[in-house]
């Protein structure tokens, strides 16, 4: 039996319950550890905000004061650290520029916060989602690899896309913003923890509705 997309987020939230994604404390966290992320793992990007709080870097106020070459020295473990010390510093100095603090950009409308950031360097669709759902909370469902590997496999969409997803989940979930920032974070734990590459099809909680899993039983 396939299920639909909040027939998903069902069974998931049972297993998984509040997962409390994402991993910040602050929306300015938030916001960096979203451009931290881009092509490495988290435990990586752990690594560099541990190197930047160290050395007293926490907000987007001390990326924007700081040197490119000193932040980049901080989030070397992250990889790519020339490239994303300069999407980072861009991004910091624009926001405070035109908006002064996240709280403030909050407050503002989905549209005009698009708009913003969708030109910004460094800032593709799944960042861009990211900072609007986690750290601005507007309701932008954040698409990722995961997220297609599972719609895929267990058959809630016939090839899935980014786009497509987006809105499909928005028409099934509507505007619930913790709802939205529940279901991505259940999503990268079950990718992580049994829909790996090779997936954990017997350990999975969602096996019984899964196409995958059905197919490969007969
Ligand atoms: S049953 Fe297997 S393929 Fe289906 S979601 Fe679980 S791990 Fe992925």
């Amino acid at each position: 039996m396939n299920l639909s997309i909040s027939g998903l987020y069902n069974k998931l939230y049972a297993y998984f319950g509040d997962t409390g994604w994402w991993p910040a404390e602050t929306r300015d966290e938030v916001v960096i550890g979203a451009i931290l992320t881009q092509n490495t793992s988290w435990s990586n990007v752990e690594k560099a905000l541990f190197e930047m709080k160290k050395n007293g870097v926490r907000t987007l106020e001390d990326i924007a004061s700081l040197p490119v070459d000193q932040l980049a020295a901080y989030i070397r473990s992250s990889g790519f650290y020339n490239q994303k010390s300069r999407r980072l510093h861009s991004l910091a100095t624009r926001i405070l520029e035109k908006y002064g603090k996240l709280d403030s950009m909050s407050s503002e409308s989905m549209t005009d916060l698009e708009d913003f950031l969708r030109p910004i360097n460094g800032v593709g669709q799944e960042t861009m989602d990211s900072i609007l759902l986690y750290a601005l909370d507007k309701p932008a469902f954040a698409v990722d690899k995961y997220t297609i590997r599972i719609f895929s496999r267990t058959g809630v969409m016939e090839d899935p896309t980014l786009y497509s997803v987006k809105i499909a989940v928005s028409k099934d979930l509507g505007n619930d913003v913790p709802m939205l920032k529940n279901f991505h974070g259940m999503l990268v734990y079950l990718a992580k923890d049994f829909c790996k590459t090779k997936p954990k099809c017997d350990e999975c909680p969602v096996r019984s509705y899964c196409a995958y899993y059905e197919a490969s039983m007969e």
